[in-house]
């Protein structure tokens, strides 16, 4: 047998049955051959990987690319990605416009700068996007939809517009249902957290002489207030018997919640939670700059949140990377009202996972690669992703779990002038990823053009 590209000598992680000592054949695209180290492989090129984990590329499902900046200029970004192992990204857009005219534009932008493969979510609006929701699926093989409970009656102030959908639970199950009429395979991310405590809490809080803090910022949307959003989600998706992706889930009252419920959870359901959750605190250094919605919390949150991975409760991890700098976060001030949503760091998922997940919490590797590649595959519908079998694509994230980095902006090659990791001493870095059997990172730099990465299409 002769085969393009022979990894050999790797710890192979399977994500479904643990780490095995074997050789990966790539042919083009795609993993051609699962070997015994002993059988001998003819290849044109081969990546000895001796000590290094071989871990299936990172999808992360949560990105906002184009939010502050041009869409053209965010997936630039993708390289940073890369060079933390991502290998598919799936990016949210929301306009209140027709997709059908909206969607090929932003698909031909990624096409020309995306440095890996990515797919969309688009939300859900209006009408029109309720109408049209099966003609977008056909046309653009688009099947991941979202839905923001935190707009829910005030989409036409946000957007300036007058033909915004109120986002009531009604809306909710009525889009659910219609995605359900058109294929099994939609999913439907949900921010869940319930608006009313939010901006009651908010507003008094901002009637007082408050701390420009993390820790102020935490008190405007308390644990409570995305639980009890969370349980109505679920409950009402198991009316309907529809499929949610729980986007960005930050808090230990929802991992209280998901654990007395698992009647809810048996189909249809995927939890996601993100490595600011898992890794900084409402005291933490960087302050302000982890700004975001929902706000992180409290050490006893994120050790819940870990219990909640432990346990098989949370099944995916999404970064919610916002690319931004410094100047555009505090444009119109530092404080904690004025300072912006959203933060990059996409780059640093897979080796703060791996460092604080596997190497202190003792979570096994195929654990990590469950949450960062195969149950996002699965729940997103890229059939050709997130495993390591033959027919798959050859995706790979070949990781370093004794070299000890620091986090900066630079390591990652982002565009962004901060990190709300900076100073973090990580393992599990890529020393190489490759995308459909291409090697993208060699030595933790990348080595090809943006504009390589392919729109992935899924089938219903
Ligand atoms: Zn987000």
């Amino acid at each position: 047998m002769k085969v393009d590209l022979l990894i050999k000598n790797g710890n192979v992680v399977f994500p479904k049955e643990g780490v095995r000592k074997v050789n990966i054949g790539v042919d083009g695209e795609k993993i051609v051959g699962i070997f015994d180290p002993e059988m001998k492989v003819e290849a044109n090129e081969t990546l000895d990987v001796t000590g290094l984990y071989v871990m299936p590329g990172v999808i992360d499902a949560h990105q906002h690319l184009g939010i502050y900046n041009s869409v053209e200029e965010d997936f630039r970004d993708t390289k940073q990605h890369a060079v933390g192992g991502i290998t598919t990204v799936v990016n949210y857009d929301r306009q209140p416009v027709s997709y059908l005219e909206f969607f090929p534009k932003v698909r031909q932008i990624g096409e020309e700068n995306s440095y890996i493969d990515f797919s969309y979510s688009l939300g859900i609006l209006t009408e029109q996007h309720i109408d049209e929701l099966e003609e977008v699926v056909k046309t653009f093989g688009l099947t991941s939809f979202k839905f923001f409970r935190n707009y829910e009656r005030r989409l036409n102030d946000i957007f300036k517009i007058d033909n915004g959908i109120n986002l009531s639970s009604m809306d909710l199950m009525r889009i659910l249902e219609k995605m359900k009429e058109i294929s099994p395979k939609l999913i439907l991310g949900v921010h869940c957290e319930n608006m009313d405590i939010n901006r009651a809490l908010t507003a008094e809080l901002m009637q007082q002489d408050v701390d420009d803090t993390l820790a102020t910022w935490s008190k405007t949307s308390p644990g409570y207030a995305e639980a009890e959003s969370l349980l109505s989600t679920l409950y009402l998706n198991h009316i309907v018997g529809g499929n949610i992706f729980a986007v960005h889930i930050s808090s230990g009252a929802s991992v209280d919640v998901l654990e007395k419920v698992p009647w809810l959870l048996e189909t249809g359901v995927t939890i996601e939670t993100c490595p600011h959750y898992l890794t900084l605190t409402e005291e933490s250094e960087t302050g302000l700059h982890a700004k975001v919605g929902p706000p992180i919390h409290s050490k006893w949150d994120q050790d819940r949140l870990w219990e909640g991975i432990e346990k098989g409760l949370i099944n995916a991890i999404g970064t919610d990377h916002v690319p931004n700098s410094r100047n555009v976060k505090f444009a119109t001030g530092e404080g904690v009202w004025d300072a912006k949503f959203g933060f990059p760091g996409a780059g640093a998922l897979l080796p703060l996972m791996i460092t604080e997940g596997h190497k202190k919490r003792g979570i096994p590797l195929e654990r990590i690669a469950q949450i960062t590649s195969y149950q996002i595959a699965k729940a997103f519908n890229l059939e050709e992703k997130g495993k390591i079998e033959v027919g798959a694509d050859a995706d790979f994230a070949i990781v370093d779990l004794e070299t000890t980095k620091t986090i900066t902006p630079e390591l990652m090659h982002a565009q962004s002038d901060y990190s709300v990791y900076e100073g973090m001493e990580t393992v599990g870095w890529p020393v190489y990823t490759i995308n459909r059997g291409e090697i993208i990172v060699k030595d933790g730099q990348p080595t090809k053009e943006l504009g390589r990465g392919k729109y992935i299409r899924r089938s219903i």
